[in-house]
């Protein structure tokens, strides 16, 4: 059977107030499937996530997320199963890892069985960590509440690429193991073309170029020159 679709827009526009950055967006995640949002600095991708996790409201066209529309509040969406995670490092630094699970109300050993790697460090300040720790634990504990949609905006930003790797795979898995939806924004192209199912190419507020991500890869030279240079 067909997997459910966990996130749908249709002629989106997206932007600031009066201020339109994305116009007539069309996307779609299906459940188990990763997507990734590609382009260059100023394209659009963060506006557009933006707008999806419900911190902006849709400025046109047609927005459903996990079946409720695009002007669900924050805390309805995240009901239906929606995470939003972003490359601002959300951990409390003063608190343990395992407090910082306590206080999402995630068990220790949820978020240990998606990151094994966060069992030696569940007793240390948040703060003591490194980014790539710090985003584990912000991952693990997104992924530990099981969300349908996850929407994560440039979660690597500055991480050396074996994190990357790693933060990537998870997010796979996830997608693999519990179904869960991924849309993702991600400057590391091609370690995310390693991971995705597909690809949205964003230039200047539009998707210029969609593929999968074999096609993406296939083609990743012209679609670089093209568009993820400046905008
Ligand atoms: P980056 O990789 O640099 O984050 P991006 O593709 O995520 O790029 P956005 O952050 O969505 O791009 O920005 C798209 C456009 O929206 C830019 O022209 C930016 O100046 C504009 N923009 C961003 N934030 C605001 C804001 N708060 N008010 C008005 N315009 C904004």
């Amino acid at each position: 059977a067909a997997e459910a679709t966990v996130l749908e827009c249709s002629g989106l526009d997206a932007g600031y107030g009066g201020a339109v950055v994305c116009r007539g967006l069309d996307l779609r995640v299906r459940a188990g499937e990763v997507v990734a949002l590609i382009g260059a600095n100023g394209a659009g991708k963060s506006t557009t996530m933006l707008t999806v996790a419900g911190e902006l409201a849709p400025l046109g066209g047609r927005l459903s997320v996990l079946g409720s529309d695009g002007r669900a509040s924050l805390a309805s969406r995240a009901r239906l199963g929606l995470s939003y995670v972003t490359e601002e490092r959300s951990v409390i630094m003063g608190l343990t890892a395992a407090e910082n699970l306590k206080l999402a109300g995630v068990r220790a050993d949820a978020a240990c069985a998606i990151f094994p790697e966060l069992r030696a460090l569940l007793g240390r300040p948040a703060g003591l960590l490194s980014g790539g720790e710090q985003q584990m634990l912000t991952l693990a504990r997104a992924l530990a509440r099981d969300p349908r949609l996850l929407l994560a905006d440039e979660l690597s930003l500055g991480l050396a690429p074996q994190i990357v790797s790693r933060l990537l795979a998870v997010v796979r898995e996830a997608a693999d193991a519990r179904g869960v939806g991924v849309l993702l924004v991600e400057q590391h192209v091609r370690q995310v073309l390693q991971v995705a199912d597909r690809v949205y190419v964003m230039r200047r507020g539009k998707v210029i170029v969609e593929g999968t991500a074999g096609e993406i890869a296939a083609d990743l030279d012209a679609v670089q020159r093209a568009y993820l240079s400046a905008a």
